[in-house]
């Protein structure tokens, strides 16, 4: 039987970049596998970088992110959604796994060399974070894994530690692969300085007012070559020609082309068509996320039942494996 899992870092506020690379495909994916996929916000893995995180907002960031996928069309009553730190077994296998996995294996993850850097007193969490992955990925014998190209290392070393475990204690895990979120690294921040993300901090959150989105498309820079109003530009070559093909019907693309290439267009109506198509869009999203908001038992309860469902495979898997490694009934 196929299975899907997820992680999803508790940001709180995911941007457009995330809507599109990597929101949209958990809901199309859910409606194709049900209750067989398993989308969890991952809380321990936000914990592993003291740095990143503040404890005074990590339950406020957690809810919000169930509150931003709900928002969006992840239903909770088809598949299961839910928090990492209400399944114990992650962090059960979580240290089974770091029992096989070298630790060599795990320095030479590209992302902890990264983030270690940063410290000066690094916190074994952060080495230990692909070994956790794992557990998220393991626990539930999930075969599919739709993540970002920049997980491909920590998916073939889940698969590494899949293949230890198998080896030492006999037959349990399969191999996940790994199913790459499209679009996440090609939509642009709104700085234009390269690709859109929390930490450069030029982002389009899908939750942000729509006013504040206006102030940021405003004064974004556009295809240099259209120094005058007179001038010809592109499309392809202006982050928001990149928006429009994101948000705005083909009628509108074709104008927008037609218009920017001939000068036909100014660069502000050509963003003033894209703030109407962007906010058609989020609109119904912002409005389903306050609804949501304002029923926070509906979210808890839903976090709660996905808990369940979650620690009902979680435990038969965690039984087999506790057998497989000898451990005291
Ligand atoms: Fe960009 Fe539109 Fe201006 Fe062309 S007209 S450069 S697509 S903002």
């Amino acid at each position: 039987m196929s299975r899907v899992f997820s992680g999803i870092q508790p940001t709180g506020d995911p941007h457009i970049g995330n809507y599109f690379g990597a929101m949209q495909n958990y809901v199309r994916l859910g409606e194709q596998y049900g209750k067989q996929s398993l989308y969890c916000v991952v809380d321990l893995h936000a914990i592993t970088n003291p740095g990143a995180f503040d404890p005074r907002t990590l339950a406020e960031k957690t809810f919000d992110m169930a509150v931003a996928n709900f928002a969006i069309g992840l239903d909770p009553s088809r598949v299961i959604f839910f928090v990492q730190s209400h399944v114990p077994e992650h962090q059960e296998l979580s240290w089974i796994f770091t029992c096989v996995t070298p630790v060599g294996e795990l320095e030479r993850m590209t992302q902890y060399k990264d983030k270690s850097a940063q410290f000066e007193s690094v916190p074994s969490g952060l080495l230990m974070y692909p070994a956790l992955m794992a557990a998220d990925i393991l626990l539930y014998k999930a075969d599919t894994v739709p993540v970002g190209e920049d997980q491909t290392q920590h998916i073939e070393l889940t698969r590494e530690i899949a293949r230890k475990f198998n080896h030492n204690f006999g037959e349990t895990f399969t191999e996940p692969r790994a199913v790459y979120n499209q679009g996440a690294l090609r939509i642009p921040g709104v700085d234009g300085q390269g690709k859109m993300s929390k930490s450069k901090g030029n982002t389009i959150g899908i939750l942000e007012p729509l006013d504040d989105i206006w102030q940021k498309l405003r004064v974004a820079p556009t295809d240099p070559a259209r120094v005058r109003r007179t001038d010809p530009g592109d499309p392809d070559k202006c982050l928001i020609g990149d928006y429009h093909k994101l948000f705005s019907p083909p009628e509108t693309l074709e104008t927008v082309y037609q218009g920017c290439r001939t000068a036909g267009i100014g660069c502000v109506d050509c963003k003033k068509m894209l703030m109407t198509h962007l906010g058609a869009h989020l609109e119904p999203i912002q409005a389903r996320a306050a609804e949501l908001r304002s029923d926070p038992d509906f979210v808890r309860d839903a976090l709660r039942q996905g808990a369940q469902e979650a620690r009902a495979i979680a435990s038969e898997v965690m039984n087999e494996v506790r057998e497989k490694v000898g451990f005291l009934k």
